[in-house]
């Protein structure tokens, strides 16, 4: 019985996994992410592993023989779109007490789905901070050996977070003796807790620094971790490969992170003055979720939210939109993150109209979702730009993304590492 299952399972993932070859893909115009220029009939040529060969104009492009592109001609291509801050295996239904109901293993199978509508929205990256049981590690293992349809992935398993913290659970009373598995108090514990994390398959850290909307019990701007805990648990990170990313809404925990040495600083809700300017002067990225507020306050409630955390988002989330457009105006180094799994995923893309409504160009905003996301998690050499040696990652939509960025939202043909993930363009 077994032997008959395993060789059934053997024969769907064969036919599951398409393999790589050799191609080209044809653009009526190709934006240049870097220089902002949308060039005209460009060719997209790559090799057998999915990664790009050259790119140039059409007419004078060199093809293998008997290879024909796919045409795109109509259409406008960009490298695949990057979100920084995704939660794959959480569906916005599962708020509140509605979260206790939901397995581990459910939370896996909810992955599964979200990844294939992040990557067929025209995310063929995500940097995915937070997940329970390191759900995220085995997504992101399924899809990098071809069994799951998704984006790639860096996970960061579990978020560390103090007791009672943003990142604890603290829905339970004492006598259940329940706490999330990245709670860790102290500077050594902090640093056993990276360690376990990197363990078990983290490609990067996540920290819980301040207080947060959709926990019980704890206000935004309230500091959580220490700066003594966040300078341990961003060395040890470092000292391990690892970059970090703090939730940080606080005005001082924002500070306290970048002081600490973290990478990026998720929400910046209250960043003042200082801390933009202390994030210009050490680099750190700044991730602002600016589109879900608008789910939250509209559908929160039905999506099991807690009142309180209702209360705190309407307290938090304009203050948040006018400190991006302040943070932007003032340099700061800026990648898009979305927090999808707050708001639906497959929806990512509706930041970007928020963005530019909160002062970027669409051109910026773009930016932010490819050179910017990929220089975050330290793959500028493979993602983010359609350049030789890059993935051949490619997504193209109907009209022009520069004049109108919310073309980004109905994303019509999806190429993932050479091969077709979604294309809405063929000639009919
Ligand atoms: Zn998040």
């Amino acid at each position: 019985m077994r032997k008959v299952l395993l060789a059934a399972m053997a024969c769907a993932l064969l036919t599951s996994i398409t393999f790589a070859a050799p191609g080209a893909v044809r653009c009526g115009r190709l934006l240049d992410v870097r220089s902002g220029r949308t060039l005209d009939d460009q060719m997209v040529v790559f090799d057998d592993q999915g990664v790009i060969l050259t790119v140039g104009p059409a007419a004078s492009a060199k093809l293998p023989a008997g290879l024909t592109p796919v045409d795109l001609s109509a259409a406008t291509c960009l490298p695949g779109l990057i979100d920084v801050h995704t939660h794959l295996t959480a569906n916005p239904t599962d708020n509140g007490y509605a979260s206790l109901g939901v397995s581990v293993p459910r939370e896996a199978i909810t992955g599964v789905k979200n990844a294939r509508l992040t990557l067929r929205a025209g995310f063929t990256t995500v940097r995915n901070v937070g997940a329970s049981g390191f759900t995220d590690v085995a997504l992101r293992d399924g899809i990098n050996a071809g069994d799951v349809e998704g984006p790639r992935m860096l996970v960061s398993g579990p978020p560390l977070s103090i007791t009672g913290g943003h990142c604890d659970n603290n829905l339970l009373p004492s006598e259940f003796h329940y706490k999330a598995e990245g709670v860790a108090d102290g500077p050594w514990a902090a640093r056993a807790k990276v360690r376990e994390t990197i363990k078990y398959g983290a490609d990067l850290i996540k920290v819980c620094a301040s207080g947060g909307v959709l926990s019980k019990g704890d206000q935004p701007g309230t500091p959580q971790y220490t700066l003594e805990e966040l300078q341990a648990i961003a060395e040890e990170a470092h000292k391990l490969g690892r970059k970090v990313a703090a939730h940080a809404h606080g005005t001082q925990s924002i500070k306290d992170a970048i002081r600490a040495g973290i990478d990026s600083v998720e929400h910046s809700s209250l960043i003042d003055d200082e801390g933009i300017a202390l994030a210009k002067q050490r680099g750190t990225y700044l991730v602002f979720d600016i589109y879900n507020d608008d789910f939250i306050l509209q559908e929160g409630a039905k999506a099991g939210m807690l009142a309180e955390s209702i209360e705190k988002e309407k307290k938090i989330g304009r203050l948040q939109r006018e400190n991006f457009r302040h943070a932007y105006q003032s340099g700061a180094k800026i990648a898009f993150g979305t927090d999808a799994g707050v708001y639906p995923h497959g929806d990512n893309a509706r930041q970007f109209a928020k963005m530019t409504e909160w002062g970027m160009k669409p051109l910026e905003a773009i930016q932010a979702a490819t050179v910017n996301a990929a220089d975050l998690l330290g793959w500028s050499a493979n993602v983010g730009a359609l350049e030789t040696g890059h993935y051949a990652d490619i997504i193209a939509v109907s009209g022009d993304p520069l004049a109108d960025v919310r073309v980004l939202e109905s994303v019509k043909f999806v190429m993932k590492g050479g091969t077709v993930v979604r294309n809405e363009l063929a000639a009919k």
